[in-house]
């Protein structure tokens, strides 16, 4: 099973709505482990470099201008298959189409503002990582509930 890392954003809505909280819960009780934990204002040049696939699409002043709105909470999640995991637990990127239990279902109805970032896969995990943390902002430390939680397949 691979271990893997992904970079999980809870968007200015979550925190405007003060839903920190409870999305860290998700992550938590599914069993993931946080290896990076951060609060940071996202800059026009940061949301460029972020979203640089995006940057010439007609919507991209507006993710802009949301992604620079208010912080974002930062993280590194980690645990087996955890990209693809996380984006399942997110779910589709319009909240009025995301299926009830995801957290973009269960908490919201628009395109834009739909509360979560994750990477889209292993190169962009890789990609987007660096951008928000250094490695020396990375924590390894064993869960010790770790071997009996999720080393079962
Ligand atoms: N987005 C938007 N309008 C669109 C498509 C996307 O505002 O028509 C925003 C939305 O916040 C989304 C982000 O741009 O989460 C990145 O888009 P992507 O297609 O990569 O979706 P995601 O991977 O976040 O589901």
């Amino acid at each position: 099973m691979p271990q893997e890392q992904t970079l999980i954003l809870f968007k200015p809505d979550a925190i405007q709505r003060r839903l920190i909280g409870a999305l860290l819960s998700r992550i938590e009780n599914k069993g993931y482990k946080i290896a990076g934990l951060k609060m940071l204002q996202v800059t026009p040049e940061l949301a460029r470099k972020h979203y640089e696939e995006h940057v010439e699409k007609p919507f991209y002043p507006h993710l802009e201008s949301f992604i620079t709105s208010a912080p974002v909470v930062a993280l590194v999640v980690e645990g087996p298959d955890a990209i693809s995991v996380m984006r399942t637990m997110m779910g589709s990127t319009n909240g009025r189409e995301a299926n009830p239990g995801t957290i973009r279902g269960d908490y919201g109805t628009s395109r834009q503002m739909n509360l979560i970032h994750g990477s889209d896969g292993p190169e962009a995990a890789k990609r987007e990582i660096p951008i928000y943390f250094q490695d020396n902002e990375l924590c390894e430390y064993s869960l010790s509930l770790a071997a009996s939680l999720m080393a079962a397949d």
